[in-house]
Parts: C-alpha cells; sequence; structure tokens
C-alpha cells in the first residue's frame, strides 16, 4: 500500500526510518507545513507534495500516516478518511473523547481504517512486565507502579502550549495508560490525579495519577520532567516477590520469598528499632532474572496493512484507545476537584 507521512517532524522522520523495513507499505513521500522539513524529506530522496490537498487526491496514496501537533488529528484525519484512504495516526489520538468520537463515526462511514500508534505496547520493558504477572511468580498480584522521569521540561515548540494539546498526560499519560489496562484486567473504579507546574507552564509538566481496580489492584503511574534522580520504570508488588525494571536497558530483576523466613530480628533504623522493615535473611529470598520479552514495533505497521485488507483485527482497537481517552479526562476532573472520582 502507499503511504504519506504527514507532519514530517521528529516522528515524522522515525516512521520513515521504521517503515524502511516494512515490505507491506510503500512511502511515497511526505508533506509538512514548514520549508525546511519539505527540504529535508527531499534531501532523504523522497518526494514533498505540496500540499495536504495534492496528498489526498493523489489515487496512488491508500494509507495517510498522521504525526502532526496533538490538536490538528482529528480535522485532518476526518479529511483523510472522507477522501477514501486509511489512516494511521499518532498519539494521543485527539485532545478528547467528542474529538474521537468524530473520527470513529466518519472512519465507518468512510468504510476506512483508522488505527492509533500506541507503539509503545511494543516496547519489551513493558511486555516483560506482561509476562511476569503471567507466570504468577510473584504470588497473588497487587500494586505496580509505572513512570518516566527527565529533568529537562517540556521540549519542542507546541508541547508547552494547551491549544495544541500540550502537557504530559496527553503525552506520557497516553502510553503509560495505555498498557495498565492490559496488565490489571477488569474496570477501573477509582481516578486520583495531581498535575504538576513546578517551573510554571501553562500545561501538566508531570501528574501522580492513582488507578483502583475492581479486583482491589492499584497502579500508581508517575510522568515527571523536573526530576533529577532514577527511579524505576516499572515495579511490580505480589504477595510472594517484588519486580523491578530500572530503565530502559533492562537492569532489574525480581526477589521472591524462598522458604521460610524466621521471625526477624530489630535492626537500629534511624532513630529508632524495627523488625517489620528489617531484610530478609539470604536464605529466604531468590533472585531471579527479568524473563525478558523480544519484540519489533514493526508489527504494528504490518498488522495495520492486513487489518486494512480484513484479514486481521487490528492490534490497536478504537475502544480502548476511547477507554484511554476517558480515563485521562477522568484524571483531569479529579485533579480539577481536587479528590478521587469515580470511573466505569
Ligand atoms: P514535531 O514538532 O517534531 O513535528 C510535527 C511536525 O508537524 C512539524 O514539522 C510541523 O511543521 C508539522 N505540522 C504541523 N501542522 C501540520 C499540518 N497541518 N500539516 C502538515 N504538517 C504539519 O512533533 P513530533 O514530536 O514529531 O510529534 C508529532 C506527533 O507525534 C504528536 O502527536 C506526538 O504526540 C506524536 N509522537 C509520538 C511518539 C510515539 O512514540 N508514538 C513520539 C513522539 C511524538
Amino acid at each position: 500500500m502507499g503511504l504519506v507521512i504527514v507532519g514530517f517532524g521528529g516522528m515524522g522522520h522515525e516512521h520513515f526510518r521504521k517503515l524502511e523495513g516494512v515490505k507491506e507499505l510503500t512511502v511515497l513521500g511526505t508533506f509538512d507545513v514548514k520549508a525546511d522539513r519539505q527540504t529535508f524529506a527531499q534531501s532523504l530522496g523522497t518526494k514533498a507534495y505540496p500540499s495536504f490537498e495534492a496528498v489526498l487526491d493523489d489515487p496512488k496514496v491508500a494509507v495517510v500516516l498522521l504525526a502532526t501537533p496533538n490538536d490538528s488529528h482529528k480535522d485532518l484525519a476526518v479529511a483523510a478518511l472522507q477522501a477514501g484512504k486509511h489512516v494511521i495516526c499518532e498519539k494521543p489520538v485527539a485532545l478528547n473523547t467528542a474529538e474521537f468520537d468524530e473520527i470513529v463515526r466518519v472512519s465507518k462511514e468512510a468504510d476506512r481504517l483508522f488505527m492509533v500508534h500506541q507503539n509503545r505496547r511494543w516496547d519489551e520493558d513493558y511486555l516483560t512486565v506482561k509476562r511476569i504477572l503471567a507466570e504468577g511468580t510473584l504470588g497473588k498480584f497487587y500494586h505496580l507502579e509505572s513512570r518516566v522521569l527527565g529533568s529537562r521540561g517540556i521540549p519542542g515548540d507546541w508541547r508547552k502550549i494547551a491549544r495544541f494539546g500540550g502537557g504530559m498526560m496527553l503525552d506520557w499519560g497516553v502510553h503509560l495508560l495505555d498498557r495498565i489496562v492490559f496488565l490489571i484486567p477488569g474496570r477501573i473504579t477509582q481516578v486520583f490525579c495531581k498535575l504538576n507546574h513546578p517551573t510554571g507552564q501553562e500545561v501538566d509538566e508531570g501528574f501522580h495519577l492513582f488507578l483502583t481496580f475492581e479486583g482491589g489492584q492499584t497502579a500508581l503511574i508517575e510522568v515527571e520532567t523536573c526530576h533529577y534522580q532514577p527511579l524505576p520504570l516499572w515495579l511490580v508488588l505480589g504477595t510472594k516477590g517484588t519486580a523491578m525494571i530500572k530503565d530502559w536497558s533492562l537492569a532489574g530483576g525480581i526477589v521472591a520469598q524462598a522458604g521460610s523466613e524466621p521471625d526477624a530480628k530489630p535492626i537500629v533504623a534511624g532513630a529508632g528499632l524495627t523488625k517489620t522493615m528489617a531484610p530478609r535473611t539470604e536464605a529466604a529470598e531468590v533472585h531471579l532474572p527479568l524473563p525478558v520479552v523480544k519484540s519489533d514495533v514493526r508489527d504494528f505497521y504490518r498488522n495495520f496493512v492486513q487489518a486494512a485488507l480484513g484479514r486481521e483485527a487490528p492490534l490497536v482497537k478504537n475502544d480502548e484507545v476511547r477507554r484511554i481517552m476517558a480515563l485521562m479526562e477522568a484524571a483531569f476532573e479529579s485533579h480539577r476537584q481536587g479528590q478521587v472520582v469515580a470511573f466505569e
């Protein structure tokens, strides 16, 4: 299928590179409103379409891939679908559920596939956590933490601005939440969120989000852009063990119970004593390596083509994407109210 990348900034270029390894899709060209990005595309030997309309008018173009700022996704997607193109859209799909519902309605009317690039479902750290939970090594799972931390503030020209759909909830929150719901089944009953603005930007520069699931499990999701010390990407707690993934190189491991632990001896802790927080004895714990999962994010594009041809179900489904959009709306509402909000 012939594909054109619309929006040839950082992520547009990343798609261009990745698509070189996908034989099912041929990049016919790109379009960007900035002249320097058009020149850059040409320097890579690809065609720079003169306008978005020219992309839509080209009958060789079967797929439009949108990698433009977040506020533009809805209008561009609707126009491309109405022109009879299948659409791959960057995350966050839109600014709210109302925009998303309009896209899905048009996609059904036009009978064209609309699929959101939730590429972090192919992240190996996430897939490894998924495997740990499936293998049951940790006993009864009850809590996890998923976080990403940076210290350089929000980069770029539009990510800091609310009307362009800036802010870390829409940028990173959408990825982290998209995955949490595949790790913890069932309804999310409660949402508590605190957005933060440590350097005074108009958009959220980070947030702490706490979810409670119907089975009683909880999840803490943290994003920070003003954080100078590392903390684990993942911490997964079960009754018989804890898994930690420290970083994207997949450093970390599992510490699990082995045999029975004798009653602890008190240790000196600060200005007091504790038995409760005393470390386990060596004989009563086992250190296991992470059961690392390998993946290829190009499977996203391959599946898109098969789904557009009606041969496979899309791996990223629109009802899943809508649920996360609604969850982010609940998070914003919790922050506004300063309290827990009910969800699902
Ligand atoms: P960017 O600023 O680097 O690039 C955006 C480009 O879109 C710019 O070159 C801009 O000139 C162009 N543009 C703006 N409006 C346009 C229009 N109407 N038509 C054509 N071009 C237009 O931003 P980015 O980091 O590449 O982000 C783009 C999108 O990709 C965002 O939605 C972002 O959330 C998403 N993204 C996803 C991932 C991921 O891992 N899935 C990573 C980074 C960014």
